[in-house]
C-alpha cells in the first residue's frame, strides 16, 4: 500500500522529468489534484503532504468538503460543466473555473462574482476532439470569445483547457495538446494575455507538459481510482515518460 504522500511525491518526480524531458523549466507546469468522488479525508491528507490546489467538478460535492475544511488553505478550482443555475455559487466559492466554454456563462459568473474577491480565474475549455465530448468551444468560435470574456471585469481570462478523447498510444496523445497551444498562440498574436494552458490527467500528462501544459489535472494517480464513476479509463499509464 503507497500513502498518497508517496503517490503525490511520485506525480510530482514524473511532471518534473516530464519538464526536463519535454526542454521547459523546472517547475512551469503547476499540479492540479482532483480529488472529485473523493471524501474530504483525503484532500485532508494531501494537504498534509503540501498539495494546495484541488479541483473539483461537482458543486454541491465540493461545497460540502469546503465546509469540512475551512481550516486549510486551499485554492479550489472548479473543473467540471457549468450550469447557468450553478454560476452564482460557483463565482462565490472558487478561485479558478476551468470549463468556460459560453459567453452567457462568463458573464454570470462576472456578475456573481464578489467584490471582496479577487477576479474569478479563468480558462476557456476548447472542444479539440468532437468524440470526447460536447463541453467546450470550436477553434472556430474561440477568437471571439476569448474577446468577449477578455473584457469582463470580475473575471481574469488565463488561458485555454482542453479534455482531449482517451487515447493509449503517447504519440496519438500529443496531437490535441499540440493544437491547444497553437491556438493559445494565436490568441496571443491577437493581443491576449494568456499564460495558461490546463491540460493533461492521470493517462496523458507526459504528452500535455510536452506540448506546453501549465497545469495538470490529476486525479487516478494521486487518489486511487473512483469506484462511484464508471466513465473512466481503468488503468493510468502515467508511469511512462
Ligand atoms: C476527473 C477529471 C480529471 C482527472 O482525471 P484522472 O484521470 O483521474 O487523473 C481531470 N480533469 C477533469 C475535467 C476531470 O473531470
Amino acid at each position: 500500500m503507497t500513502t498518497i504522500a508517496e503517490r503525490l511525491q511520485a506525480v510530482q518526480a514524473y511532471i518534473r522529468a516530464a519538464e526536463h524531458k519535454a526542454g521547459r523549466q523546472t517547475n512551469a507546469v503547476t499540479l492540479l489534484a482532483v480529488s472529485k468522488a473523493q471524501p474530504a479525508a483525503l484532500l485532508r491528507e494531501a494537504y498534509a503532504a503540501g498539495q494546495r490546489l484541488f479541483g473539483e467538478n461537482y458543486l454541491q460535492e465540493a461545497l460540502n468538503k469546503q465546509a469540512t475544511l475551512t481550516d486549510l488553505a486551499i485554492e479550489w478550482h472548479f473543473i467540471g460543466p457549468i450550469q447557468s443555475n450553478k454560476t452564482q455559487l460557483i463565482a462565490q466559492n472558487f478561485a479558478w473555473v476551468h470549463g468556460v466554454d459560453r459567453l452567457k456563462i462568463a458573464e454570470r459568473l462576472n456578475t456573481a462574482r464578489p467584490e471582496h474577491l479577487p477576479p474569478l480565474q479563468v480558462c476557456i475549455q476548447v472542444n479539440v476532439s468532437q468524440e470526447a465530448s460536447k463541453s467546450g468551444v470550436l477553434a472556430e468560435g474561440l477568437g471571439l470569445l476569448a474577446s468577449q470574456i477578455a473584457l469582463l471585469p470580475r473575471l481574469k481570462l488565463r488561458g485555454l483547457m482542453a479534455i482531449p478523447a482517451p487515447r493509449s498510444n503517447n504519440i496519438q496523445q500529443h496531437e490535441p495538446f499540440k493544437l491547444v497551444h497553437e491556438l493559445q498562440l494565436k490568441l496571443i498574436q491577437q493581443g491576449l494575455a494568456l499564460d495558461t494552458l490546463s491540460m493533461g490527467m492521470s493517462g496523458d500528462f507526459s504528452a500535455a507538459i510536452a506540448e506546453g501544459a501549465t497545469i495538470v489535472r490529476i486525479g487516478t494517480a494521486i487518489f486511487g481510482a473512483r469506484t462511484s464513476n464508471t466513465s473512466e479509463l481503468t488503468q493510468p499509464n502515467w508511469t511512462e515518460i
